[in-house]
């Protein structure tokens, strides 16, 4: 073990306590010293003249004590006068000891170092730090004082003199903290060296302009944060890699059930559909596994490609699998399924976390025996006692649910045929290429950037929530057209149970206002069968007006509806809102959607309605969302790490997202040796847990 590597406790005065403690802020092993950075820094380097301070200022001030009294303000406090040969300053102690009192003798030398403010007498700094000195050649710090996150109980003083430990240790022997950028890719990408930043950091020397350090701008935080993405993305590549040792099977693009599949549907593919399926083809006819994401946005026909996909899958003599991250969609993606390959002889399961007793033995039974050619389900599908006979390809829709963790379990999936299926992640919500790479660098990603032909855009428009009574008319005007509409209650309070009843409230209401129509409703506390039943239903056109909660949505495809309604819109984020709105839009009769909001709304809201209003664009909305909730936000953080990094910060650090893929394309071609222990650098335990899974 290197010296760095070592415990904390192994440094001189931490004990447990202290320990454990440290372990709050991430610090076990005396590196994790060395990367813990100071969130802001204070210059202690100069000796200001009283006369330059203003307030709000934080510096160290000299002088002699003119006078030293106890006053009684409102609270009693011992004030110290002190002066310099510019002007004079305030010291005030609302706490002191009868010795500190002694020590403020008027003549004495002072020095002191806090934040100067507005006070009864001047200029005046409350509990300053300070020292008595008989000498005013005593130096002055020679660096910037770095301020550290810190946790209850541990001082700054304390943290800094264990991080001067570690820095004495590096120093000892600078090879237990390598430098894993060697030389020529650092100069090609204008990185300074690691031990060069990580003292510039902790140690800035007096001419360096705090704002900017603490603003992250520095050259030094910079390269530390690249150091941070680049490992994030080597430990996807990793898992990739590890996914990919694995054999697959080599799947033929089978043609002829594709083209029966393909006869019968009523529409033919669009030009990107075919152009996203040549790119699977290729990589299902490997013998390793497929690892890519399609993305398209809401309508843009995912589901076919997906079924193409399966087919090969089927033709190749493998089982396919299709999750879907709740029971509604999946339940839809059965119906769907089942229509479209039963004819061609192809049986269909369907496995949900609600399936209970014989069925879902039978169904397992079916799923491990090989019966069942084209599996439909939620994540009960990827169990551990699930079996499958021999899964060929795995499809994930809806990614954002879903993450890195769920896709290493798949290739357990494979064992029993001893090799790991193809996988295939579907998304509807599009991110920004760069922040892609980064995300899912351990994925290759296809996107479907076509809508099918003949769909008029979805007309939006925001309306206040007192001409309710204009929108029933709407409602009965659209229906008695033969049209369909969605009334959309979203969530009031984080309880499913009073969301059904508002649900259910609305639905009454609605009844009462709109006899002449068969309404439905569906909410997440409805059994699966219940809700199948009613979205059947509608999906059959016996229902005019279905009221839903936000359980509709993702994926469900009713392309007669052309009305949708969504209930206090403001309470929904942008891509939720795009996701709701999608529902509409899929037949060729002009849609509308009505956000009914309840004024007045936020400054956020209110830009979030009229990006709504403004486009239909997915891609768009996406990086509205990205500007107005960030990337941790967007990306979600149970699939990415991304979200819980150390110094890197995906918003400030946007522009250097390009740099990571030529980075890490580099690394791993000319020094591969640096790969694992960059990895374990910044990931560590997490690191492990991606590896060995
Ligand atoms: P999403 O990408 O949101 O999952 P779906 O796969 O649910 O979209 O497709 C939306 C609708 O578009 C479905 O009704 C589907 O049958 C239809 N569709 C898919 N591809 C085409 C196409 N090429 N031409 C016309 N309609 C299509
Ligand atoms: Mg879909």
């Amino acid at each position: 073990m290197s010296s760095l590597n070592a415990p904390v406790t192994e440094l001189k005065g931490v004990g447990e306590a202290l320990a454990i403690k440290l372990e709050r802020l991430g610090i076990a092993q005396i590196s994790d010293l060395l990367f813990h950075l100071p969130l802001r820094y204070q210059d202690r380097t100069r000796i200001t003249p009283i006369a330059s301070l203003r307030s709000g200022d934080e510096a160290v001030v000299e002088g002699k004590i003119a006078a030293a009294e106890v006053v009684q303000g409102r609270r009693r406090s011992l004030l110290i006068r002190l002066s310099d040969t510019s002007s004079v300053i305030s010291l005030r102690f609302f706490y002191f000891s009868p010795a500190q009192q002694q020590q403020f003798q008027p003549g004495t030398q002072v020095r002191a170092f806090g934040e100067a403010r507005a006070g009864a007498t001047g200029l005046e700094i409350y509990h300053p730090e300070y020292r008595l000195i008989s000498d005013s050649t005593l130096p002055v710090e020679d660096h910037l004082t770095p301020i550290y996150p810190t946790t209850a109980g541990l001082h700054q003083s304390r943290l800094r003199a264990l991080i001067d430990q570690a820095f004495e240790r590096l120093d000892a022997n600078p090879e237990a903290l390598p430098e894993w950028l060697p030389e020529r890719l650092r100069q090609r990408f204008a990185l300074p060296e690691l031990h060069g930043c990580l003292r510039a950091l902790h140690y800035p020397p007096p001419e360096t302009d705090p704002e900017h350090l603490a603003a992250g701008q520095h050259p030094a935080t910079r390269r530390l944060a690249l150091e941070e993405l680049l490992a994030h993305q080597l430990s996807l590549r990793e898992v990739r890699l590890r996914i990919q040792q694995d054999g697959a099977p080599a799947l033929p693009d089978g043609r002829n059930l594709q083209a029966r599949f393909l006869t019968q549907l009523p529409f033919s593919l669009t030009g990107a559909q075919r152009r996203v399926l040549d790119e699977l083809r290729l990589d299902l006819a490997t013998a390793y596994p497929m690892l890519r994401l399609v993305q398209g946005d809401v309508g843009s026909g995912k589901t076919v490609v997906a079924a193409m996909a399966a087919l090969s899958a089927i033709a190749g003599d493998c089982q396919a699998a299709i999750m879907a991250p709740t029971e509604i969609l999946a339940e839809q993606h059965y119906r769907s399924f089942r229509a479209w390959f039963e004819p061609l002889g192809i049986d269909v399961a369907w496995l949900s976390g609600k399936l209970k007793g014989k069925q879902r033995l039978d169904t397992k039974a079916a799923i491990q025996d090989g019966r069942a050619r084209m599996v439909v389900g939620t994540h009960a599908l990827f169990q551990s006692d699930v079996h499958f006979q021999r899964l060929g390809l795995a499809i994930i829709d809806e990614q954002h649910r879903f993450g890195v963790h769920q896709r290493l379990a798949l290739r357990e999936k494979g064992e029993a045929g001893g090799l790991t299926p193809h996988q295939l992640v579907m998304t509807a919500t599009p991110i920004p290429r760069t922040l892609a790479m980064s995300a899912y660098a351990d994925l290759d990603v296809s996107v479907i950037d076509e809508l099918p032909p003949g769909r008029t855009p979805v007309k939006t428009v925001a309306m206040p929530d007192e001409r309710r009574p204009e929108i029933t008319e709407r409602i009965r005007s659209a229906c008695a057209d033969g049209r369909q509409a969605y009334w959309v209650c979203t969530l009031i309070e984080e309880s499913e149970a009073l969301q059904c009843q508002a649900a259910e409230a609305t639905r009454d209401e609605l009844a009462d206002a709109l006899p002449e129509l068969n309404i439905g409703l569906v909410h997440g506390r409805m059994k699966p069968a219940e809700k199948a039943d009613v979205m059947g239903a509608f999906k059959e056109g016996e229902l005019d007006l279905l009221v839903a909660t936000t359980v509709i949505e993702v994926g469900v495809d009713v392309p007669n509806a052309s009305l949708m309604i969504i209930e206090n819109p403001e309470r929904l984020g942008l891509s939720q809102l795009h996701q709701l709105r999608g529902r509409v839009g899929r037949g060729s009769i002009a849609s509308f959607c009505v956000l009914l909001y309840h004024p007045p709304l936020s400054q956020h809201a209110k830009r979030r309605l009229s990006v709504m209003r403004e486009t239909n664009d997915g891609f768009r909305i996406a990086e509205e969302d990205l500007a107005i909730r960030g990337p941790g936000e967007v990306l979600g953080t149970r699939q990415t790490g991304l979200a819980h990094m150390k110094i890197a910060d995906l918003e400030r650090d946007a522009d250097l997202l390009s740099r990571v893929t030529p980075l890490a394309d580099a690394l791993l071609a000319q020094h591969p040796q640096a790969s694992q222990p960059l990895i374990r650098r910044w990931l560590g335990k997490e690191a492990s847990r991606y590896g060995q899974v």
